[in-house]
């Protein structure tokens, strides 16, 4: 809301978020927890991404053994993709998601998503950009900003509440 906007003050890091689609169905606790951290979802959208555009986004880990199997699982179903802001946006969410593997997770802090929601090692609920350079890229992968989608994106960043 407005109020949460405002208090965001410079605290603008963003990032890009993806629930992949074994985690869509709780989509609603993710963005809870989300919301429980002090992080602000600035845009957001479900898309079934195509193999291409998946290898597109995987792009450096296309030479990995996992890629191929990277691939039909992000591609299985929806993804739901989101840019999300705050201070340090980029390590809380990272911190909030837990490490790659789920079994990993489960050990360390059972309270991170892929410790809750993740299966294995390849099928493990969520994504998050690891630098602010990833960051960049992976937020322009899904919203272009430029382009034909711009003027269906929702410039949540320049309304008049948090300029
Ligand atoms: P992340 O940044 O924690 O998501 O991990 P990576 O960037 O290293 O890998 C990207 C995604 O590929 C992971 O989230 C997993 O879905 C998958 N993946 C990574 N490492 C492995 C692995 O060793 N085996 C398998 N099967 N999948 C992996
Ligand atoms: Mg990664």
């Amino acid at each position: 809301d407005s109020f949460t906007a405002r208090s965001l003050g410079d605290k603008k890091e963003k990032t890009l978020a993806m629930i992949k689609p074994d985690a869509v169905d709780k989509m609603g606790m993710i963005l809870d927890m989300i919301s429980h951290k002090g992080l602000l979802v600035t845009k957001a959208k479900m898309v079934l991404l195509s193999r291409a555009e998946a290898a597109q986004f995987y792009i450096e880990h296309q030479s990995k053994p996992f890629f191929n199997g990277l691939l039909d699982y992000v591609t299985s179903g929806p993804v739901v993709a989101m840019e999300i802001m705050g201070g340090n946006a980029i390590g809380v969410w990272r911190e909030l998601i837990g490490p790659t593997n789920p079994s990993d997770a489960r050990s360390q802090n059972s309270q991170s998503l892929r410790a809750k929601f993740g299966t294995d090692n390849t099928r493990n609920a969520v994504h998050g950009s690891d630098s602010k350079e990833s960051a960049t890229r992976e937020t322009e992968f899904f919203f272009p900003s430029a382009g034909p989608s711009r003027a269906n994106t929702a410039q949540f960043t320049n309304c008049t509440c948090c300029v």
